[in-house]
Parts: C-alpha cells; sequence; structure tokens
C-alpha cells in the first residue's frame, strides 16, 4: 500500500512515513493511491464483533506490513481501554429511523479521542523502534488539542505543541489544553481565528530548514492516519443497524471535513452508504460550494459550535483531488486560488461532488432549539456540534436509518447547553476538578516567526 499527494509533486510514501510526515512536501495531503474494497461476505462477517476486532479488520489492509497483526492489535486495544464505554461508539435512538452515534466516551470527550489514542500509540511504537525524537505542532478549533495532550502528555521523546484562537475555544476546552502538568506539552494561545492557527500549522510545515530542524510532525487530519481511525465507526454503526444487508445515511457535523472524508473511505470500501450529509453551522462555506459550485471564504463568524468555526477545510482538498481524477496539478491551481479568496468549481467536479455529499446549515437558534426539542422528546442531551448534525439530518430522512454522529460530550459546552434548556450538564468524575485546576498558557500574536522562535526556545530548553 503505497500513499500519494493530492498536489502530485511529492515522493509517495509507505504508511509509516506517511503518519510520521503529515503534511506532503508538495503542500499536499496523502492518500491511499488505492483504497481496498472489502466484500459483502468481508463486512457481513464482521456483525456482532467488538468495536477492536471491526477496527483490525477495516484499518489493516492499509498498514502494508508497518506493524505486524499482533502488534497492531496491541495497539489497537490499549487506545481504546481507556474509554468509559464497553461499545466504544453506542448508538442511540433519538426518532423512529434516526440514530446518534456517541462518539465522545473518550478520554478528551470529543470524537478526536478515537484517532488521536491511535495515532499516540502507533507514533511511540515507531519512535521506540528508532528512537528518533519528533516534535508535534497542531493547530486546533478546540478538541484536536486536548485529544493530541492527552495521547502524547508524559512521553519521552516527543514535545507537542498546540495554537488555539485566543478567547474562540470553550472554557472547558481551553482548560483541558492549559491543565495537563506534563512538561512536554505546550498550550499556545494565539491571537487569531482557527484558519490563522491552521495557516500558521502549515506554513511551519513548508518551511523546511525549520521542518527538518525540529523534527517536525503533525497531528491534525491532514494525517491519513487520523482519517482511518474514524473510518471505523461507520462501519461498527452501520453493522449495528443491519450493514451490508441494508444502507444507511449518515449525517456529520463537519468542520475540517476529516471526519466526513472517512465516510467516503467507507463507502468507497464497500460499506453501503447511501446518503452523506455535510453540516454546518453558521460558518457555510461547503453548503454553499454543494449549493452553488462556488467555494468562497467570507470570514470565520465565531458561534456556539467553536470546533466548526472554520472556512478552509483542509480535507476538502482531498475531495477534491477524487473529484478532479485525481489531477494533482487542477488541485495545485485551485489551493493558490484559496489564497485570493477561493475558487469556482469545474462542472465535472461539481457533479461528482454532489453526487457523493449534501448538505445543509443550522444557525445559533436552530442549534439552541433543537438541543432544547431533543432533550424535551428523548432526554438526550446533544453539544451544540451534535445539535447542528441532527437539525440537518431532521431535514434529509428518508428509508434507510439515519445516523447522525454526535461529535462531542454536552459537558464541554456547558453556557450554550444551559442557555438552551436551563441547566448545566456535569463534567464525569475524571474530570469533576477541572474548573479548579492551574493553567499553563503562552499568549501569542499571530505571527508566524514569533510562534517558530518560541517553539525553537521550548525544544533548545528540554
Ligand atoms: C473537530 C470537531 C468537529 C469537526 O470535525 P472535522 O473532522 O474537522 O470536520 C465537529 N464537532 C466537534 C465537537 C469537533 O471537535
Amino acid at each position: 500500500m503505497r500513499y500519494i499527494s493530492t498536489r502530485g509533486a511529492a515522493p509517495e510514501l509507505s504508511f509509516g512515513e506517511a503518519m510520521m510526515t503529515g503534511l506532503a512536501r508538495d503542500g499536499g495531503l496523502y492518500v491511499p493511491q488505492v483504497v481496498p474494497v472489502m466484500t459483502h461476505d468481508q463486512i457481513a462477517a464482521l456483525a456482532g464483533k467488538s468495536y477492536e476486532d471491526i477496527a483490525f479488520a477495516v484499518m489493516q489492509p492499509y498498514l502494508g506490513g508497518f506493524f505486524g497483526d499482533d502488534e497492531f492489535k496491541g495497539l489497537i486495544a490499549k487506545s481504546y481501554s481507556g474509554f468509559n464505554h464497553a461499545a466504544r461508539a453506542p448508538l442511540v435512538q433519538l426518532a423512529p429511523n434516526h440514530f446518534l452515534l456517541e462518539l465522545f466516551h473518550g478520554p478528551t470527550l470529543a470524537f478526536k479521542d478515537f484517532a488521536m489514542q491511535l495515532i499516540g500509540q502507533m507514533m511511540q511504537a515507531a519512535l521506540d523502534k528508532t528512537g528518533e525524537r519528533i516534535t508535534i505542532v497542531g493547530a486546533t478549533s478546540g478538541d484536536t488539542g486536548s485529544a493530541a495532550m492527552e495521547a502524547f502528555r508524559g512521553l519521552a521523546n516527543v514535545e507537542v505543541f498546540i495554537l488555539y484562537p485566543h478567547g474562540r475555544v470553550s472554557p472547558v476546552q481551553r482548560r483541558q489544553m492549559t491543565t495537563p502538568t506534563e512538561p512536554n506539552v505546550h498550550a499556545l494561545a494565539i491571537d487569531g481565528d482557527f484558519d490563522d492557527a491552521q495557516a500558521h500549522v502549515k506554513a511551519m510545515f513548508n518551511d523546511f530548514d525549520f521542518r527538518d530542524g525540529v523534527r517536525l510532525a503533525g497531528v491534525n487530519s491532514i494525517n491519513w492516519a487520523r482519517v482511518l481511525a474514524q473510518v471505523v465507526y461507520y462501519f461498527s454503526s452501520a453493522l449495528s443497524l443491519g450493514a451490508p444487508h441494508r444502507a444507511v445515511d449518515f449525517t456529520v457535523p463537519t468542520g475540517n471535513f476529516g471526519d466526513i472524508f472517512a465516510g467516503s473511505i467507507a463507502r468507497k470500501m464497500g460499506l453501503p452508504i447511501n446518503r452523506l450529509v455535510i453540516a454546518t453551522n453558521q460558518n457555510d462555506i461547503l453548503d454553499r460550494a454543494l449549493r452553488t459550485g462556488t467555494h468562497y471564504t467570507n470570514g470565520v463568524k465565531p458561534s456556539i459550535s467553536p470546533s466548526m468555526d472554520i472556512q478552509v477545510s483542509s480535507n476538502f482538498e482531498r475531495a477534491l483531488f477524487d473529484a478532479y481524477g485525481r489531477d494533482g496539478a487542477a488541485i495545485s491551481d485551485l489551493m493558490a486560488q484559496m489564497a485570493t479568496g477561493g475558487f469556482t468549481l469545474s462542472q465535472g467536479a461539481f457533479h461528482t461532488l454532489r453526487e457523493s455529499f449534501a448538505s445543509g446549515r443550522c444557525d445559533e437558534p436552530e442549534t439552541l432549539s433543537t438541543i432544547a426539542q431533543t432533550y424535551a422528546r428523548t432526554g438526550e442531551i446533544l453539544c451544540p456540534h451534535s445539535a447542528v448534525g441532527v437539525h440537518v439530518a431532521q431535514a434529509h430522512l428518508g428509508a434507510a436509518p439515519m445516523i447522525t454522529l454526535a461529535t462531542a460530550h454536552p459537558a464541554k459546552f456547558p453556557d450554550a447547553v444551559e442557555t438552551a434548556m436551563g441547566s448545566r450538564p456535569a463534567l464525569p468524575p475524571h474530570l469533576a476538578d477541572l474548573m479548579e485546576r492551574p493553567e499553563r498558557v503562552t499568549r501569542l500574536p499571530n505571527d508566524l516567526k514569533a510562534i517558530q522562535s518560541l517553539i525553537r526556545e521550548r525544544i533548545a530548553q528540554r
């Protein structure tokens, strides 16, 4: 199994190399050269199996032997042992044909734990073999940062720097990043928005002196291994509802397009998925692109679902690569146009994307009313991101069972939940004293050079 860049001008890599590299050296994202297909019988044989067994079957074909089978099974087992639900990703029912996939039972209470715990185990195993040290720099709209710190804190050969937009994450999200005490994890509050933070991370990868000097590695969803880990719960949930004998639909609260892109990979692998619905908040560039064929940014408007306050969705590049017939030069050209605000999709690409994805948006009042209504009808408390998903899913219910992804625990966003339904959800016991723990954070201007010199200094001190 080889991995190629969406911009067509970086070397082909193995799974292990693609995982440790993150962003390709031509600025592109790695994707598998061929998506392995599972037969109907192979999928049917997974019915009733544990999450871990399904994870092994789905991901093993992508490894190209980078980990032995027993070693990989051990890494999967360790990754999910800290989750506080035996099913790992349980389904609950919201309405006659509508189900919620609860992806918030991991240690930091968001779906990011599914991929980050596994990538933490896999990177550690790879580094143990070579004795190498790496520096992880990641941008977060709130949940990736804490999930990465949780996965890498205390490791001897990894230094982790997380850039988050100052003042634009929830207090619980912020504290999850500023309260770990291990000296190898660093929270950096940037005076900018998520798109700025993500652009700085990409710029660091494109600065080869810096990249090679600090041995930069990435854990944002530009990292293929993260997308891969997220393919698993599409299988586990669809199997629970009768796949492959019947098809299902999914609605996915979307920001950087990593999670829903994983769903499109599951479908390419043979899982019968009818519709994949992109749900956006008021930052609706993807919904507009799918309705109009024009992909233009118009500035991030902070919302009550902050993890989706994104206008430049990195992983959309992977979907564009397929929609443009895997033409790396065409993708390079589109991404250059992003620097001046956006681009218009070709007719062919627009058609392909609309065949692959449906979409909808949910504004702020609709988010609040969905939280209140869902609680009244079912007793389920939704986080605001999951509420965006449920609202959009309700407009797309059809003959097949609809599965909406619940991407975070409501207690991460107590203010929004309280506004919607009048009471504050409690944090689970392992985080009960979070609001009392001392914080450690460095505030930085929205300036690449300042961020790079701080990272260099901190590494030199260690
Ligand atoms: C990251 C995140 C999203 C968006 O997921 P993408 O893979 O970036 O599209 C949605 N909801 C929550 C709670 C998140 O943390």
